[in-house]
């Protein structure tokens, strides 16, 4: 392609991306290219050589250094290799895939469970295996990115109700005709970016009355709410109710993965029609058995579940006192509510300068002046290292006017 030339390009849509990035040249640290140069704990990381405080990972039981699970996912690598080359259709179907099923489906306490390679694939592979074309999926506006792809995949009918609006999605259910089509309701147990939970149990009222299926990403929320760590579900105690549980193996277990666990005895007829399951490789021997680890200690170990909400409890508090806006305080994601574009960034690179590592949310992902600095805690955090990060945000924020 000749770069003269004036017709539209291919590649042209990439200058907004060549002009977004420059602006961020002048910044000491840049938001979104972070490189961690070494772990030293389950909260802590070395950043350009600073010591740095982790409050944007979703380590939520500090369970990735755990030593039982390293040496569980380095015994697995000896023995079944380091990659399973395939599908589990094709070549790549392990006994240690259908193990974690089992443990899955009975953690869950749910009749059948699926596992995919990341919790993206579990969206893309089970939304696009339960609606097509004929049906009708109605989605919270607020769903997760992988979410929205997933349902853009399925060539479905897309309805979205507002953010956390029952009566919304009680308005846009009813004016379908109840016989016309099928109808699967999407929401977030916990969403990710502001970490407000959905209220299911008024959810499950609503899909039951309309006939509706309801689908719950759990991402955020498995082993985080609920007596036994079975996420919102558990929490609203509609666990039974709700029809397909999808979740990651990226954060509460520290591994990489993702499953959908449900009590219709059609899930297992995904391994056969879930294009996004089929034509990907399985997730490594080493990853399974982390996470297969990683629900024992769940559910061996209920002080991790305890000491998470004791530190989320403590920052929310130290937030509050310290005069910051929260978007919400439901969850361990606690998301500042700083404005408008730039002095969020500033107040970002100021943190990492300072040794904090937070995530920046800007628009599309939030409205123009409510920009987001999310932090999240983990049971991994110590005490004292929550109040040096507490200091800093004081320290950072007075600097920059954002608090008095
Ligand atoms: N759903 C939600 C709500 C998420 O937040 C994420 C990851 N951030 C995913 C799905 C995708 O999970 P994974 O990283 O395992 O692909």
């Amino acid at each position: 392609m000749n770069a003269s030339n004036p017709t539209p390009d291919l590649l042209s849509k990439f200058d907004f991306y060549r002009d977004a990035v420059a602006q961020l040249d002048p910044l000491e640290n840049k938001p979104f290219q972070t490189e961690v140069d070494r772990i030293l704990g389950p909260t802590e990381v070395e950043i350009e050589g600073r010591r740095t405080i982790m409050l944007g990972s979703n380590n939520y039981l500090g369970l990735t250094l755990d030593p039982e699970l390293i040496k569980l996912s380095q015994d697995a690598a000896a023995e079944w290799g380091v990659g399973t080359t395939g599908s589990r259709m094709a070549n790549g179907n392990f006994g240690c895939h259908k193990a974690l099923e089992r443990d899955m489906a009975d953690f869950m306490a749910k009749k059948h469970a699926m596992i995919f390679t990341t919790g993206a694939q579990a969206n893309y592979a089970v939304i696009g295996a339960l609606a097509g074309p004929d049906d009708i999926i109605l989605l919270d506006a607020d769903n997760h990115a992988t979410v929205w792809d997933a349902v853009k995949l399925t060539g479905a009918q897309i309805i979205r109700f507002r953010h956390n609006n029952v009566a919304d999605l009680d308005k846009k259910l009813g004016r379908l005709d109840p016989n016309a089509k099928n109808k699967l309701v999407i929401v977030e147990g916990c969403y990710s970016m502001a970490g407000d939970l959905a209220p299911l149990d008024e959810l499950v009222e609503v899909k039951n009355r309309h006939n509706a299926y309801l689908l719950s990403d759990e991402a955020h929320s498995f082993g985080v709410f609920g007596e036994h760590g079975r996420g919102a579900t558990e929490h609203f105690g509609v666990h039974d109710d709700v029809d397909f549980i999808t979740g990651t193996f990226s954060k509460s277990l520290a591994g990489v993965g993702g499953f959908c666990v449900s009590d219709h005895d059609a899930l297992p007829y995904l391994h056969y029609s879930a294009r996004a399951y089929m034509f990907t490789a399985s997730g490594t021997p080493s990853s399974v058995a982390s996470v297969r680890g990683a629900l024992r200690l769940i559910k061996e170990r209920p002080e991790l579940r305890k000491q998470l909400w004791d530190n989320a409890r403590f920052m929310k508090e130290g937030f509050e006192k310290l005069g910051f806006t929260l978007a919400s305080s439901e969850s361990p994601i606690l998301a500042l509510v700083i404005g408008e574009q730039i002095p969020t960034v500033m107040f970002w690179e100021a943190l990492m300068r300072n040794g904090v590592y937070t995530n920046l949310f800007l628009p599309p992902a939030t409205p123009k002046t409510g920009c987001l600095i999310r932090t999240s805690y983990s049971a991994g955090h110590t005490r004292e290292i929550l109040e040096e990060a507490l200091g800093i945000f004081e320290r950072v924020g007075r600097e920059l006017g954002l608090i008095d």
